[in-house]
């Protein structure tokens, strides 16, 4: 079992000057594979239902066919939804906290999740380099992208002051 260090709050301006660093000495192709290997690390063994603060703070973010889709499969009233717990906002409909998250830590709609909350953190996609900002802000959030980060400054010796 990997070891997961918990999110430790104080490292954020590091992994601000760390962003600067890797986007004055990364590779852009190798800096992708080095995340995917680390994404892949983690996420192997990583139970994300002992989590779940990417559902509670950043919440549920879909597109119309993705909300209808959900209604469909779980028999949910969309007009319901639509006037009384989303927010809609340049096509997307979203809700914060996420209100499909039960009280166990479970999803209620994992057999249909949106592309947002299947692709979230983003950490094992391409163009990462381009990203670092958005992966810096969810170093925050989820405890797999701060213990990328975390093992990333030690494969580019970053000096932490
Ligand atoms: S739909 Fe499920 S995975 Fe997506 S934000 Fe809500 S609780 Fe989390
Ligand atoms: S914040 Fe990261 S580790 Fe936590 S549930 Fe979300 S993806 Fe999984």
């Amino acid at each position: 079992m990997i070891e997961i260090k918990e999110i430790n709050g104080e490292t954020l301006d590091e992994n601000y000057r760390f962003r600067v660093f890797l986007k004055m000495h990364a590779d852009e192709k190798t800096l992708d594979r080095q995340f995917k290997q680390l994404h892949n690390k983690y996420f192997k063994d990583f139970d994300c239902t002992k989590c779940r603060n990417c559902c509670k703070v950043l919440g549920i973010s879909m597109n119309e066919d993705e909300l209808n889709t959900i209604c469909k499969q779980y028999h949910l009233d969309v007009h319901k939804l639509k006037n009384e717990v989303l927010n809609e906002k340049y096509g997307e409909y979203v809700a914060r906290p996420c209100p499909f998250l039960n009280k166990d830590n479970s999803c209620k709609i994992d057999e249909c999740l949106p592309k947002s909350c299947q692709d979230y953190p983003y950490t094992n996609k391409k163009e990462r380099l381009f990203s670092l900002l958005t992966i810096v802000n969810n170093s925050k959030i989820c405890p797999v992208v701060y213990n990328i980060l975390e093992d990333l400054k030690e494969v580019y010796n970053f000096r932490r002051r």
